[in-house]
């Protein structure tokens, strides 16, 4: 998200507003309050906080739903706003979610985006139940590595998908059965796994990978995506989706009940953000070449 707000998705394909520069990005944000609005009465000077990035409007259906992520006005902070790398960041009170003590800032700072998109794709939309089994792709990215963990958390059995041969050993690592090459026609793979039967949900934010991802589906599966970072025009046959009951479903970000609850079971220990590396605010540059480069496995945090 944080090289796509400064450089803009390579191939927009709704409405893309182009920035007005200079812009702070960074999404994904804990702190300590340090200052109150006149009419802000919850909230204290050095509350530690974590803050649910979308900002929406509060008032059409979809917010009184709960589901923030859907209103039409929906925006991101550090994507359409100045976000989280700097050492001050104003955000909307409502957007706060206090966090323990016990919490470094760090991983704190690896929950939002990561965590809360991962719990919408596995739980909201995949539907996940104890004894699904349930194929990441990307494994190594934020959101693959939350996945890993709600699907194993909610009674799953976990198979990794990742490009390089050092993060389908941390997959295998963090929870997942097995790992295989997702550049690779992997569906045969899957099904070797499964005893012919295919995996009820995937987890695709590829894109490119959806014909193999929808061959891997057992009858009735759930493919579900947040994105499409390898490109956005897969060609399949979509026989192989209906006929076998199959579906795919959008899902880019969690609304904040979703966010709410992913922070809890981290500060539970349910969920554990993995941390691929910290960097200093100066050393920004140096973080986003990091994700740039594809081979971190986890979060790359920047610390104030
Ligand atoms: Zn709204």
């Amino acid at each position: 998200m944080d090289i796509w707000a400064r450089s803009g998705p390579p191939q927009p394909i709704f409405p893309w507003k182009e920035r007005e520069y200079p812009l702070i990005t960074g999404s994904d944000i804990a702190g300590e309050v340090a200052e109150l609005g006149s009419k802000v009465q919850s909230w204290a000077v050095g509350d530690r906080v974590v803050v649910y990035s979308g900002l929406s409007c509060g008032s059409c259906d979809y917010c009184l739903q709960g589901e923030q992520s859907m209103c039409p006005h929906y925006s991101i902070l550090g994507e359409h706003t100045q976000g989280g790398f700097a050492e001050y960041v104003v955000v909307p009170a409502h957007n706060l979610q206090k966090i323990e003590d016990t919490l470094d800032f760090v991983p704190a700072a690896a929950i939002p985006a990561g965590f809360t998109t991962g719990w919408r794709l596995v739980v909201t939309a995949g539907q996940v139940r104890a004894g699904d089994d349930v194929l990441v792709l990307a494994a190594g990215g934020s959101v693959g590595v939350a996945a890993m963990q709600i699907a194993r958390a909610a009674g799953g059995r976990v198979f990794a998908g990742a490009s390089t041969e050092e993060k389908r050993r941390r997959a295998v690592e963090a929870g997942a059965a097995a790992a295989v090459d997702q550049a690779t026609a992997f569906s045969q793979w899957v099904l070797d796994q499964t005893d012919g039967r295919g995996v009820d949900i995937v987890v695709d934010s590829l894109g490119m990978t959806w014909p193999e991802s929808i061959r891997s589906l057992a009858h009735g599966g759930r493919l579900v995506c947040c994105g499409a970072t390898l490109g956005n025009r897969p060609s399949f046959d979509i026989r192989e989706l209906y006929q076998r009951h199959r579906s795919i479903v959008g899902a880019p970000m969690g609304n904040r009940s979703e966010f709410n609850r992913v922070v809890r079971l981290v500060e539970k220990g349910t969920l554990t953000p993995i941390i691929d590396s910290v960097f200093p605010l100066d050393g920004l540059a140096d973080a986003h070449r990091r994700v740039d480069s594809r081979q971190f496995f986890g979060k790359v945090v920047v610390a104030v």
